[in-house]
């Protein structure tokens, strides 16, 4: 049986008559049919044209001369851009084809080639992405930046170098938190004793009403949620009321679904009723106690970040004294004294460091998880195993 061609050709625009075709190809056939066609205005040949860059040109087969437009990609891909007609696309096929070319279906092509395949999972993803900020990162993968990191991450490995494959690998590992989150919000749970103001925090900080503001304690029964950005970043809010322990049977079944909530919430905002406290030392002390009668087993995995709120009840003095210190705010969710500080230290939390722009960030699990076994592949010891799973085939 012979081996499986290395070289591919396939059409990427409709079939039918368009203004413009796309013709993409790739493996050294592909490159060795361009260069026996194709005349370059810089005289370069195919191989030797920069990547990513337009290289006009024409190219002739018998009587035939057209104008065609070579871009020579990454990962020896190559994409010819020539007359939309019938024709024209053929004979540029057939020429591919003659050389030990294999055609495959435009939807083949797609999944086998990173660049598009990232591309199209970046299209994918831009269209749940809710802020510019994350629409923005979004935009650079499908322009090639994850694309590149991976080609980079790959010379690494196959010249040998594994530490720099290691750490180009782990780098980009890191990133996948925010990745991840391009597409789906960070969860912040807020909760807390009844009454210190979860539900005015919530409509404070999305900035209209959203939950249920009432005197009684245990007036919200369910948990709820609020969609809101926060620097750029999006964010469920999610009310987790009525913690404590009851007897009346429809808030227990809301107190296990807060405690559920807490344990898988990227970040917890603890309240803390600023009239019951002194200073911030003692808000953290209580908060950690609350935090642990109440979140019970969760309450080891769980760093919250202190809230406390109603700072305008206090005396000039006693704000004073109180300040915010570490992971406590002090906020009134009244007259919004703290807010910003605590959004900023909100967004810090949830995103330590943010991408800057251009960088290359892996934003679905499928990519995440490639790049973890490529990552153990290394750590084995095996390159061609890691370098297998960086092919996106
Ligand atoms: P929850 O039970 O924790 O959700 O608390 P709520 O948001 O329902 O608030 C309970 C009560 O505290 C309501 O009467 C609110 O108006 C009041 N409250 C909430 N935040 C503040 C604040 O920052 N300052 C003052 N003075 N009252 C507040
Ligand atoms: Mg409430």
């Amino acid at each position: 049986m012979s081996s499986e061609p290395a070289s591919f050709v396939s059409i990427l625009t409709p079939p039918g008559r368009g203004a413009i075709a796309v013709v993409a190809a790739s493996g050294s056939a592909a490159f060795d049919a361009v260069d026996g066609c194709f005349t370059a205005a810089n005289s370069r040949s195919a191989r030797e044209q920069p990547r990513d860059r337009i290289a006009f040109g024409h190219c002739s087969s018998g009587a035939h001369r057209e104008e065609v437009v070579l871009i020579r990609g990454s990962d020896d891909v190559l994409e010819v851009h020539c007359h939309g007609g019938a024709a024209a696309v053929a004979r540029i096929v057939d020429t591919m084809l003659a050389a030990g070319c294999r055609q495959l279906p435009w939807t083949e092509w797609i999944a086998r080639d990173r660049k598009v395949a990232i591309a199209v999972d970046a299209d994918i993803a831009l269209a749940q992405a809710t802020t510019r900020r994350t629409a923005s990162i979004l935009l650079d993968q499908r322009s090639g930046a994850l694309a590149q990191a991976i080609t980079d991450i790959r010379s690494a490995i196959n010249r040998g170098d594994v530490n720099r494959g290691r750490q180009l690998l782990t780098t980009l590992i890191e990133r996948s938190n925010v990745g991840l989150h391009l597409t789906a919000p960070w969860q912040v749970a807020i909760a807390g004793r009844p009454n210190v103001g979860k539900s005015s925090l919530i409509n404070a900080l999305v900035g209209y009403e959203r939950a249920i503001v009432f005197d009684q304690p245990g007036t919200t029964r369910d948990v709820l949620t609020a969609e809101t950005a926060i620097d750029g970043w999006p964010v469920r809010l999610a009310d987790a009321a009525g913690l404590r322990t009851t007897r009346d049977e429809l808030e227990a079944e809301g107190v296990k679904r807060a405690r559920r909530q807490l344990a898988s919430a990227d970040l917890v905002l603890w309240v803390i009723d600023a009239a019951m406290i002194g200073d911030a030392r003692e808000a953290s002390q209580a908060a950690e106690q609350e935090l642990h009668a109440e979140a019970r087993d969760a309450a080891q995995s769980i760093q919250p970040l202190v809230v406390l709120n109603k700072i305008d009840l206090l005396s000039n003095e006693q704000r004073a004294a109180v300040g915010s210190a570490g992971n406590v705010l002090a906020v009134s969710a009244l007259t919004g004294a703290g807010l910003d500080s605590l959004l900023a230290a909100i967004a810090h939390r949830l995103v330590p460091a943010s991408p800057v722009a251009g960088e290359a960030v892996p934003f679905t699990q499928q990519q995440v998880e490639r790049l973890k076994a490529a990552l153990a592949e290394l750590d084995r010891g095996d390159l061609a195993a890691a370098d297998a799973y960086l092919t996106w085939t």
